[in-house]
């Protein structure tokens, strides 16, 4: 059973990889919630670089100072990701108008289907408006420096990963 009573947040995505703008979206949102779960997601259909398994290590790597942070990979729609762990809340990023249609149609299809669950937009920090993690992938492949771009825990896996890539 959840506890009714407490306050838990989703923020589901890719995450392949993380970024800093995934992680500062967690950051000011974990104080949003009593709980916030990073929701990864695992689309069979889609081929990621990182495993869901991969990506959940390198997620709780980077937020082990957020206590009220819990990491878990799911496959699926994110509301029933939401419902199956209690929550009513889930977070997107906003990055620039870009993102907005599609973020606009996909959290009116999950209000569709889902009414007691609402998405709640976060605007990203500037610093980080451009960064998505397929550009992070791109820069990588050409062995740019992609160091402003990720959490350092996590640079050398990211490194090692499109390496083992490129050698394939
Ligand atoms: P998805 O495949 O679900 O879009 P992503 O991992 O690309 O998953 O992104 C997850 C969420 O984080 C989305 O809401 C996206 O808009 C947001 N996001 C991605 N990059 C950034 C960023 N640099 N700053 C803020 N939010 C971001």
């Amino acid at each position: 059973m959840h506890n009714v009573r407490e306050k838990i947040g989703i923020y589901p995505g890719s995450f392949d990889p993380i970024t800093l703008g995934h992680l500062d979206i967690i950051g000011r949102s974990s104080k949003m919630f009593d709980k916030l779960i990073v929701g990864v997601l695992h689309n069979p259909n889609k081929k990621a670089l990182f495993s869901a398994d991969e990506r959940v290590k390198m997620i709780r790597s980077v937020t082990g100072h957020l206590c009220n942070v819990e990491v878990t990979s799911f496959e699926g729609l994110s509301v029933d990701f939401a419902r199956s762990v209690g929550a009513h809340v889930l977070v997107r990023g906003l990055r620039a108008v870009t993102d907005f249609e599609y973020e606009l149609q996909m959290a009116q299809t999950n209000h569709a289907m889902c009414p007691e669950i609402d998405t709640i937009f976060l605007t990203t920090d500037l610093r980080y408006a451009y960064l998505s993690s397929s550009l992070v992938k791109e820069v990588a492949y050409f062995d740019g420096n992609i160091e402003m771009f990720v959490p350092a825990e996590i640079l050398p896996l990211v490194k090692e990963k499109v390496m083992e890539e490129t050698q394939k």
